[in-house]
């Protein structure tokens, strides 16, 4: 009777595990589905452009974590593999080094398109190649998306508003860029990909979604890339002077990392009638003078604030309407600039940029 009853557990045992094994592998409707959390969830394959760079790499991690597989597409030339180390063993996840600039091509059901140096510095070292990149990387993760029919975001910026006259920026404001400027390979590039993005949308139906990201900062930024976090943190733990360019009168918006990523991913899991452009920033405005004393008191540094010329075409002011992202995703940054800060400061004390 025990041997009989042994066995019958068993045997219901293995009945179990098949079932979740076939839950696991299953297809539906042509999707892969399986358990996460103890929930059905549905695996998707996603390509990330730029995905080894500054925010590439933090959406990477998400998407990993959440379940799907991602395939990293870069050129490595602001991104580097020790962003996605800790995803390297990870059997979905794939590196692919590939530029953009070059047709490529992949089974995927979601694309997105952030493969384009960010800071002024990288941006403005070889603008011809900066401007192919945001369009010809454009056209070509567009026309991979119609061909698969798979639903494509692109990473664009608050610097379309260029520097705006309209304050705070909402996304119906056209913005005041330069066109033959040092910014402009950058702000006119990334103008031409949202052109391209719904032009694919009206004339071949592709599904589009378009975000405006403002200024973001946080663990995994390059040290090097001029962006007035990083500089001032570690100009301010190195007790170096913090260079304010300009009065420190301009303004900016700061997001943290995740605050971004969390509002990339319910961009991209809204209704396919809506394409955005939608804006992601944190709203709360800080001039660059208050951002320095900011550092300097949060790190105790003996740090002296110095002025030096502002770059060309400098916004002055810059915050994001996010009224649009509240209302369509629900979303609205969580992490106070202070919290974020002490984030950074944490990570660059830990690194070894830190003298
Ligand atoms: P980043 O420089 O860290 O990352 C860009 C990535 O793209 C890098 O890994 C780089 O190697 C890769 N790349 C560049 N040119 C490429 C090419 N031709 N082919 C393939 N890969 C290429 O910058 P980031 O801050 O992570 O920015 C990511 C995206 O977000 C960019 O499109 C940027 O314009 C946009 N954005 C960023 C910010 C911000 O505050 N960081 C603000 C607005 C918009
Ligand atoms: N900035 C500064 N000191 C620095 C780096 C930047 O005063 O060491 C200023 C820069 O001139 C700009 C603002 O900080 O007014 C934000 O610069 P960043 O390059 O981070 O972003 P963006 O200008 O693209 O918004």
């Amino acid at each position: 009777m025990l041997i009989f009853l042994f066995w019958k557990i068993t045997f219901l045992k293995i009945v179990y595990i098949n079932q979740i094994g076939y839950i696991c592998n299953h297809k539906q409707n042509g999707d892969s589905v399986s358990l996460v959390n103890n929930r059905i969830h549905k695996m998707k394959r996603i390509l990330v452009s730029g995905g080894a760079g500054f925010i590439g790499s933090h959406l990477c991690t998400r998407l990993i974590n959440d379940g799907h597989e991602v395939i990293c597409l870069d050129n490595f030339f602001t991104g580097s593999k020790d962003n996605i180390a800790h995803l390297m063993g990870n059997h979905h996840f794939e590196v692919v080094r590939h530029d953009v600039t070059y047709p490529y091509s992949a089974e995927v059901d979601e694309i997105y398109n952030l493969a384009c140096p960010a800071s002024p510095i990288h941006y403005q070292h070889d603008p011809i190649q900066t401007a192919k990149t945001s369009v010809m990387g454009a056209i070509n993760m567009l026309g991979l998306a119609m061909r698969l029919d798979a639903k494509v975001l692109q990473a664009s910026t608050s610097e379309v508003y260029g520097d705006p006259i309209v304050h705070p920026q909402p996304e119906y404001y056209w913005g005041n860029v330069n066109p033959v400027g040092y910014r402009s390979c950058y702000d006119e590039g990334k103008r031409c990909a949202e052109t391209l993005f719904m032009d694919y949308h009206r004339q071949n139906d592709v599904r589009v979604k378009i975000i405006r990201i403002f200024n973001t900062y946080g663990p995994r930024m390059l040290p090097n890339d001029g962006r007035v976090v990083s500089n001032f943190v570690l100009q301010a733990l190195n007790n170096e002077d913090i260079t304010i360019y300009g009065d420190g009168k301009q303004t900016r918006s700061f997001q943290y990392i995740d605050d971004l990523i969390e509002g990339m991913i319910r961009m991209m899991e809204t209704e396919d009638d809506f394409t955005g452009p939608v804006n992601l920033g944190n709203p709360n405005e800080f001039s660059i003078q208050e951002l320095a004393e900011k550092i300097i008191a949060m790190t105790d540094s003996s740090s002296k604030i110095v002025f030096k010329s502002l770059p060309n075409d400098d916004p002055k002011q810059r915050q994001p309407d996010i009224t649009l992202a509240r209302k369509k995703l629900g979303w609205e940054p969580t992490i106070e600039l202070e919290d974020g800060l002490s984030r950074m400061i944490e990570y660059f004390k830990g690194s070894k940029t830190n003298k």
